[in-house]
């Protein structure tokens, strides 16, 4: 149970400071919530990740419909992604928010234990952040800090003509069941998997297969993709979603957003090798190839044709 605390900010941060003075420090955490800033102590000298991402109500959920918990839990999760995206460890995180000034102390709350969830499954330390209210709609903003490994960070840069394209999951219709409220970081398998082969190019889909890749192919100069239509796993909820809108549920695993599973390329006898032994058991599917000609092509049984990326642009006028 929730100690009882009233409405001031500084009960709030003492709430939470308390929280998570219960739970082990991580490796970096010296010094955590309560003073002007945190202390962190990285040990050896490594490359150090910092990703951060701002959701807003009524733009990346709806905080009646989806409620506190879900909304931290995915503000999380987005940002423990972008991490595994870089095949890197998480260790601390810092987040500020603008709550809402009605009931702003309860859904602080749930929001921390949606955070604090994910934070402990992962070693994250909660060592910071701002706490606002306002008149306006909830504004959470999560930055996580993580560590690269002795490889190195995988980069979206580095794919190569020839590469075989892998995710770690099926795609397609994360809204049908809430899915995309529970992103699931692959921390685990990114690490796996650059433990096992070089990986050339690596990213998380949270826009969509077909615009996550094409990120891949723009930063890696200007390559090419053909993704084979008969390979792509299609997630059963993109089957369900298919049978309401009869877009083919193809269309949904290809541009859907929100999957948060990786997409990564790696050489041909990497991946034949990855595909015929797995590690750690995580699963696998081969969706198509990198080539020189630029842009990016569905290969069915008519022939190969363009493939126009679709998936999901905030920047896009909302017609
Ligand atoms: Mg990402």
């Amino acid at each position: 149970m929730p100690d009882p605390i009233n409405t001031s900010e500084f009960a709030l941060i003492d709430w939470i400071r308390r929280r998570e003075d219960t739970r082990p420090a991580g490796a970096w955490a010296r010094l955590g919530i309560g003073d002007d800033c945190a202390i962190l102590s990285i040990g050896e000298p490594c490359e150090i990740l910092v990703t951060t991402d701002m959701l807003m109500d009524g733009r990346h959920f709806r905080l009646e419909r989806d409620g506190p918990d879900s909304v931290g839990y995915k503000a999380m999760g987005v940002n423990l992604s972008d991490i595994a995206a870089m095949a890197g460890i998480p260790r601390a995180a810092v987040v500020s928010v603008a709550l809402p000034r009605n009931n702003a102390v309860k859904l602080a709350q749930g929001l921390h234990s949606g955070m604090s969830a994910l934070a402990e499954r992962f070693g994250v330390d909660l060592v910071g952040g701002d706490t606002n209210a306002w008149d306006g709609p909830l504004v959470i903003n999560v930055t996580v800090l993580g560590q690269a490994t002795a490889r190195g960070a995988v980069r979206r840069s580095g794919a190569r003509p020839g590469d075989i394209i892998l995710v770690t999951g099926p795609l397609g219709g994360s809204l049908e069941s809430g899915r995309h409220l529970r992103p699931e970081p692959r921390i685990a398998e990114a690490l796996a998997l650059h433990e096992a082969v070089p990986i050339h190019a690596m990213i998380d889909l949270s826009d969509g297969l077909s615009s996550d890749l094409t990120h891949i192919l723009e930063e890696s100069g200007d390559l090419g993709a053909i993704l084979d239509a008969a390979a792509i796993p299609i997630h059963a909820d993109a089957l369900a979603m298919s049978h309401r809108d009869d877009r083919p549920a193809l269309d949904h695993a290809l541009h859907d957003g929100e999957d948060f599973e990786l997409c990564l390329t790696v050489a041909r006898d990497d991946a034949d090798r990855l595909l015929a032994a797995p590690p750690a058991a995580l699963r696998l599917h081969y969706v198509g190839e990198i080539v020189d000609a630029p842009g990016l092509r569905l290969r069915t049984e008519e022939g190969i044709r363009p493939l126009q990326p679709s998936g999901f642009d905030h920047f896009r006028p909302r017609g």
